[in-house]
C-alpha cells in the first residue's frame, strides 16, 4: 500500500480524492469508483502500487500506436481496476474483475524494460486497464524509466483531473487516448463518465508528447459519418496529423449488440478523411499503411503486426521529400 496524491482530509474521517473528475468523496474502510483506492483511517491509500497483471513485450503498434517509432517494441505493463464503467469493455476482467497479480516494483520494472532493449524495447507503455488510477506507481516508474533513456507511454481514457495530468506530463512521450464517441450522451450512457474532460486532456496532451486517439465504433450507437465527422473535425483543430484509429466493436462485458459492420467503419473512416490526413481500421484484418500525405506514396507498410519502413529515408519520403511527421 502507497499513500495516494491528490486528495484531501473531509470531516467525520472522510477523504476527497482529486485524481479524477469524479472526485469520490470515501467513507472510512471505503474505495473510490475505481476499487483502487480506499480511505483507511482518514488517509487515502493506492491499492494496486506496484501490483501487475500482465506484462509483456508487445508490438508498439498494438497500443495502437503507428507514428511513435513503427516497427519497434514497448514492455506493457497493467494492473487491476478502472474509473470509467464502459458497458463494452474490452478489458473487463482486470478492470473490474480480479485477477492475480504479481509485484513488480518501479526499479524492477524498469530494470526488466532495459533488458528488453535486446528484443527492440524502447521503454514503457502503461495499458490494458486504465493507467491513471495506478497514478503513483506510474510516475515513479516512468520518471526512473526517463532517467535510463527509455520511452513512456500511457494508454488512456483520458479521464484525470488537470493538475495530475500536468504533472506527469513532463515524464510522457506518447498517449493513445480512447475518445469513446462525440457525445456527452454516449458518455453518461455507456461509459459513466463525461466527454468534456476527455476532450481536455486531449487538447492538452497533444501540446506536450505524442498523441493518438482511438475510437471503439460500436454498432448503432456512435458510428454515424456524422458523429465520426465532427470527432475528426475537432481533432483536426488541434492537429491534423493526429493519427484516429477507429475501431471496430465486437461484444464484450454488459454489451451484446453485432458486431459493427466493417462497412460502416469504411463509411467513417472516410468521412475522418475529409479532415485528418491519417485515419486507421482496428480489429477488421485491414493493411493499414501509411501513406505520405505529399504524394501517397506508402511510407510504413502493415501486414497485422508485420512493419516495414519501405518509403522513408532520411526522415523524408523517398518518394516527394515530403518530411515525415513522426519519429522512425
Ligand atoms: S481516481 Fe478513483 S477514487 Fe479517485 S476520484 Fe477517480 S474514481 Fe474516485
Amino acid at each position: 500500500m502507497k499513500e495516494a496524491l491528490y486528495w484531501e482530509k473531509k470531516e467525520g474521517g472522510r477523504v476527497a480524492c482529486h485524481l479524477c473528475p469524479h472526485e469520490c468523496v470515501i467513507a472510512p474502510g471505503r474505495r473510490g469508483r475505481c476499487r483502487m483506492r480506499e480511505n483507511r483511517d482518514g488517509t487515502l491509500y493506492s491499492l494496486n502500487y506496484s501490483r501487475v497483471t500482465a506484462a509483456a513485450l508487445d508490438p508498439i503498434e498494438k497500443k495502437p500506436l503507428y507514428h511513435f517509432y513503427p516497427g519497434t517494441a514497448i514492455l506493457s505493463l497493467g494492473t487491476l481496476g478502472c474509473n470509467l464503467a464502459c458497458a463494452f469493455c474490452q478489458n473487463w476482467e482486470i478492470a473490474h474483475g480480479d485477477v492475480p497479480t504479481r509485484y513488480l516494483p518501479p526499479e524492477e520494472a524498469v530494470a526488466l524494460a532495459e533488458r528488453e532493449r535486446v528484443h527492440g524495447n524502447i521503454g514503457l507503455a502503461f495499458t490494458y486497464n486504465e493507467p491513471f488510477i495506478w497514478y503513483e506507481y506510474v510516475l515513479d516508474t516512468a520518471r526512473m524509466s526517463r532517467e535510463k533513456g527509455l520511452k513512456n507511454v500511457l494508454v488512456t481514457n483520458g479521464f484525470v483531473n488537470p493538475e495530475p495530468l500536468e504533472a506527469i506530463l513532463p515524464y510522457v512521450d506518447a498517449m493513445n487516448i480512447d475518445v469513446k464517441a462525440f457525445r456527452e450522451e454516449y458518455y453518461h450512457r455507456l461509459c459513466g463518465g463525461k466527454l468534456e474532460h476527455v476532450k481536455r486532456t486531449v487538447e492538452r496532451a497533444a501540446r506536450s508528447c505524442h498523441v493518438e486517439v482511438t475510437t471503439l465504433l460500436v454498432t448503432d450507437q456512435n458510428d454515424s459519418p456524422e458523429e465520426v465527422g465532427e470527432l475528426a473535425a475537432w481533432l483536426a483543430s488541434i492537429d491534423p496529423a493526429i493519427p484516429l484509429h477507429l475501431s471496430r466493436y465486437f461484444p464484450a462485458y454488459k454489451m451484446n449488440l453485432p458486431p459493427t459492420p466493417v462497412e460502416r467503419l469504411e463509411r467513417a473512416r472516410e468521412e475522418a478523411l475529409k479532415h485528418l490526413r491519417y485515419v486507421y481500421l482496428g480489429n477488421v484484418g485491414a493493411d493499414n499503411d501509411t501513406f505520405c500525405p505529399g504524394c501517397g506514396a506508402v511510407l510504413v507498410a502493415r501486414r497485422g503486426y508485420a512493419v516495414a519502413i519501405t518509403g522513408i529515408e532520411k526522415g523524408a519520403c523517398r518518394h516527394c521529400g515530403r518530411a515525415v511527421e513522426f519519429p522512425v
